[in-house]
């Protein structure tokens, strides 16, 4: 009789007990809890870590103890995975036209479903659809990577591509400049097809005025230290660098200057007469000019061996529209063309450049994975090319994890976005990556994708595979 009572009495407390330490405990949207943590920093594995999420922020990551104090709303087991950010792409295009933005919009699931969860799109054609893209994916009305973007290049006047902003005066590049600042674009793309040398330093100089980060080639006319002086903050393209790898840069230049070499005539002149000393000394000085390179190596390696590889079956196909396949066709047209002596040449350059990657990691020049894919770059495929880019920097001399810093850390180091992106911590984005095997033991192990957190939303395979089925299906629809 008397037992009962106090029973109950005993599960009334018990449960008060129980709801005062709920609601004393932190809430989070989910929990990752067993996987190994890729510091990307120094290539450290971190064990017996939880990953906190709320919203599309990581809360906070903790060990087990300090795991108590929170209550999770759901918890994904990954024992046997690693978690690392992730991955971004830091040259894409996207263009084509008006006729092709669904085809570029269709682009962006495979991005996500390769691991990439932001991509710095280094302009084309479509800037004002881009600029729309950003605004929605930022404000979660759209899923997709987080997108950087130049908004329109810079051009001289009557350029070559579609979607420029041509300047031929300084007075132009300012209000140019203050187009794009109003426009609020990640940084300016300068591309000097048809620009004036000068009009190209004075673009540089009035950008680093006004704290705009800027991104270009390296004009014909133009040495690479004329370049960096004037404060470029990425120079894009690797093969560029083998410009100023020689004793005879500015001989070079000069006579390309004049019209009595061409372009392309330099570049292997620049090859044959390579000097690894001069070499070093212009990535030095490039260092010291805060000036990254963004090898796109993976786009010039397809280009250069066109004539060994035939891509026409790939199956990655596939994933991309008619329409973005047909821009594929000029860059293939052209290698068509070459004879064994420019087929010999173009090997001779794609060598000697991708070479250069272990002396500029030992030079202090920040590495910036980019793929230049998207549109016109044949076979260059959006989502799985940086796998190949980042592949390639192993092979040519990078270690793994500075393999994998050019791919989480060196985009946002470049962006001043490192308070955000760049390490598994609390503040951080929630952008994951979550691999079936350690890519610092092989790098191969990016391509072994588990699941994908983009902003907080979580694609387990299940889904990702969905999202690339869908775009096989809708590419394999088109009329
Ligand atoms: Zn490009």
């Amino acid at each position: 009789m008397r037992t009962l009572p106090a029973l109950s009495v005993l599960l009334a407390a018990l449960c008060v007990a129980h709801d005062s330490l709920a609601s004393e405990r932190i809430g989070a949207d989910l929990a990752l809890t067993g996987a190994t943590l890729i510091d990307v920093s120094d290539g450290a594995l971190v064990r017996g870590k939880t990953v906190l999420l709320k919203g599309d922020t990581i809360l906070a990551v903790v060990d087990r103890k300090a795991l108590r104090a929170y209550a999770p709303r759901k918890t994904l087991r990954l024992a046997g995975k690693y978690l690392m950010p992730g991955l971004w792409d830091s040259h894409v295009h996207f263009g084509g036209g008006p006729a092709l933005i669904e085809e570029n919009q269709r682009l962006l699931p495979l991005y996500i479903a390769h691991g990439i969860t932001a991509v710095r799109d280094c302009s084309g054609d479509l800037p004002d659809t881009v600029l729309d893209w950003r605004s929605r994916i930022n404000a979660g009305t759209m899923s997709g990577p987080t997108i950087f973007t130049s908004g329109a290049k810079l051009e001289g006047l009557k350029p070559l591509w579609k979607g420029t902003i041509e300047v031929g005066t300084p007075a132009e590049v300012s209000a140019a400049l203050d187009k794009l600042q109003g426009q609020k674009v990640d940084f300016v793309k300068i591309t000097e097809n048809t620009m004036t040398p000068q009009i190209y330093l004075e673009a540089l100089r009035q950008a680093k005025a006004r704290g705009m980060r800027t991104s270009a080639h390296l004009p014909v006319q133009l040495t690479l230290n004329d370049a960096t002086e004037q404060g470029l903050g990425t120079l894009e393209h690797q093969a560029y660098l083998l410009r100023a790898a020689t004793p005879r840069e500015k001989e070079l230049t000069d006579l390309v200057a004049q019209g009595k070499l061409s372009g392309r005539e330099a570049m292997a002149q620049s090859v044959d007469s390579y000097d690894e000393h001069v070499a070093r000394v212009a990535m030095r000085s490039m260092a010291a000019a805060g000036t990254a390179i963004v090898p796109t190596l993976y786009g010039s390696y397809v280009t250069s061996y066109l004539d060994q590889d035939d891509h026409r079956q790939d199956a990655y196909l596939q994933y991309i529209g008619k329409g973005l396949r047909a821009t594929y066709d000029w860059r293939v047209q052209r290698a068509a063309q070459d004879g064994p002596a420019a087929i010999a040449a173009r090997h001779a350059s794609f060598e000697k450049a991708a070479g250069l990657l272990p002396m500029l990691a030992q030079e202090g020049v920040q590495i910036i994975a980019g793929t230049d894919a998207g549109f016109l770059n044949s076979y260059d495929y959006p989502g799985t090319a940086l796998h190949d880019e980042i592949a390639l920097y192993v092979k040519y001399g990078l270690t793994p994890t500075q393999a994998l810093q050019s791919a989480v850390l060196a985009g946002p180091r470049f962006l001043g976005k490192l308070e955000r992106y760049g390490s598994v911590a609390s503040n951080k984005a929630a952008d994951l990556l979550v691999l079936d095997a350690n890519p610092l033991r092989d790098i191969s192990a990016t391509r072994k994708i588990h699941l994908v957190v983009s902003r907080g939303v979580v694609y387990d395979r299940a889904r990702l595979d969905r999202m690339l089925a869908d775009t096989k299906a809708w590419v394999a629809a088109q009329p």
